[in-house]
């Protein structure tokens, strides 16, 4: 068996939405996907990784697109997580010597870094379409990644 998530975050990694507005998405998620598993609002104090799972085809550099090997993107991983936090720092990329954090890099599929986010395990909606993605996104007050994991 196999498990699909869709995260929601926004694209700033420091941005927390308030309750009110947490509250109206988290309803808004129950509504498009109603037989999802669980759906629940993840927040913490510090930047958490919302990760695409086995999704993950690549990652580029922001700066030339070359392709980042994924040795040197793991490695980069453990050293910028401590004391159970990301930092993102900066970090010097192999292929064009560009100083970037890992929420700079591209990830295809996309992934990311957030104080909160809001996941819903099995949704069972396949993608997301622009209109509900746009919904989210007013309702959130802030522009967004969506995140599809699969496990
Ligand atoms: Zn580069």
């Amino acid at each position: 068996m196999s498990d699909n998530w869709i995260a929601i975050i926004p694209r700033d990694p420091f941005f927390v939405p308030d309750e009110s507005r947490r509250e109206s998405a988290l309803t808004h998620f129950h509504r498009i996907a109603p037989e999802s598993d669980e759906i629940s609002i993840k927040l913490s104090d510090h930047l958490q990784f919302f990760d695409c799972g086995s999704n993950l085809i690549s990652v580029t550099c922001p700066s030339c697109d070359g392709e980042i090997e994924v040795e040197w993107w793991q490695d980069r991983m453990d050293e910028d997580y401590r004391e159970k936090k990301f930092r993102l720092e900066k970090y010097i990329t192999p292929c064009c010597s560009a100083s970037v954090s890992l929420a700079d890099l591209k990830y295809d599929w996309p992934q990311g870094f957030a104080k909160f986010g809001i996941d819903a395990m099995n949704p069972n909606i396949g993608e997301l379409s622009d209109s509900q993605k746009a919904e989210f996104e007013e309702l959130l007050g802030t522009k967004l990644m969506f995140i599809y994991q699969h496990i």
